[in-house]
């Protein structure tokens, strides 16, 4: 029997093709934009965020690149504030998930529209998802507004996108759809892409590790990116949920989840068989926690929690707070199974 349930993912506009960034003059003329303001990180993304901005010429009233990770409260202030003195009527993101959080932010205080150009794999740039950090607590909204409306993938822009974010985005994306095949609002059209981008990543992100310059290998992992951004927006269990709660406390997003996924998945599985027989499938693996561990192995980014500067001692406190958010499906977490969970991962 199928059990029941309910579609309910955003429509946008996607353009997929090389020099696709070009086209963004274009674009925002297509949603009427005329006072764009481009939000980015310093450093490379604010060089990506400036050609854009040159791009959208005299559709352009600013470059804001001061994205941070997790959009801390004063810096989505600051964004707000940009947009409302700039007098901007729509925002580009330029770059991955901290880009795209803070035009998200912007966007639910003044309802503007988006157009994101990312360069990473997290597939935040699909998603209704916000997630700010206000102190030592992370805290996420989830609104139809903040969508992008147009999002411009050019895989041209990620052939230098350093190996270590590649990879750690990469396992954010992965852990998008490993999670999408147990949460209880999976979909058949949401098990279906996400087996297919577990397929593509699993076949290129190797190889995107290997050489940053495969651009075959970087095309298929900005589409497994998209279709990673596309899941997520059906739900979260355990493996986010607790990202989230090591989020709060400062841990870096890509990297936290890229190390609990296996063990996650080692817990969760043990109670959905049918979700690990299509994971078995799309990663053509027997065990599959087995194979996310040893994807990660071969990845050039932090194995443990211990390696990403978390605290040992705040392991019962995490597994309580995950706890409190009473997960039951695949599996009931409560808090001394979350606490082994962050144990196997420090
Ligand atoms: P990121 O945007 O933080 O980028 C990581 C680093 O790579 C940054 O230093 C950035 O400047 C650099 N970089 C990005 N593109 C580059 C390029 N082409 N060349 C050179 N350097 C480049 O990475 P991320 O993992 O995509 O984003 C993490 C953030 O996204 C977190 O805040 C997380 O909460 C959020 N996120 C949100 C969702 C959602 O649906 N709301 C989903 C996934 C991630």
């Amino acid at each position: 029997m199928i059990a029941a349930f309910i579609h309910d993912v955003p429509p946008q506009r996607v353009v997929f093709a090389s020099g696709a960034s070009g086209r963004v003059g274009e674009e925002a003329d297509r949603l009427g934009l005329k006072r764009a303001l481009v939000v980015a990180t310093p450093g490379s993304g604010a060089r990506l965020g400036a050609r854009l901005a040159d791009l959208l010429g005299s559709r352009a009233v600013g470059l804001h690149a001061k994205a941070v990770i997790h959009v801390p409260r004063d810096v989505a202030e600051a964004g707000v504030a940009a947009a409302r003195e700039l007098k901007a009527d729509g925002i580009v993101s330029a770059g991955g998930g901290s880009a795209i959080g803070l035009a998200k932010a912007i966007a639910r205080e003044t309802g503007l529209p988006i157009i994101a150009v990312p360069t990473t794999y997290s597939g935040s740039e699909a998603t209704p998802i916000l997630g700010m950090t206000d102190g030592e607590r992370k805290v996420t909204v989830r609104d139809n507004r903040i969508v992008p409306r147009t999002i411009l993938y050019d895989p041209d822009l990620t052939l230098a996108l350093p190996v270590a974010v590649s990879a750690a985005s990469g396992m954010n994306g992965i852990a998008h759809c490993v999670e999408a095949l147990w949460i209880a609002e999976r979909t058949p059209v949401t098990e279906a892409l996400a087996t297919d981008a577990l397929r593509r990543f699993a076949k290129f992100l190797p190889r995107v590790v290997a050489d940053g310059a495969d651009r075959q290998a970087r095309e298929q992992c900005l589409v497994a990116a998209w279709l990673a951004g596309v899941v997520l927006c059906a739900g979260t269990a355990l493996h986010h949920k607790l990202a989230h709660v090591l989020g709060g406390l400062g841990m870096p997003h890509a990297e936290t989840h890229a190390i609990i996924l296996p063990h996650v998945a080692r817990f969760n599985l043990a109670a959905a068989p049918e979700s690990r027989e299509r994971l078995a499938l799309a990663l053509s693996a027997s065990d599959p926690a087995a194979a996310l561990e040893k994807m990660l192995h071969g990845l050039p980014i932090p194995q443990k929690l211990r390696e990403v500067g978390f605290d040992q001692g705040k392991i019962g406190l995490v597994a309580e707070e995950a706890a409190k958010l009473v997960i039951v499906d695949p599996r009931k977490a409560g808090t001394e199974d979350i606490r082994a969970v962050l144990t196997n991962a420090y």
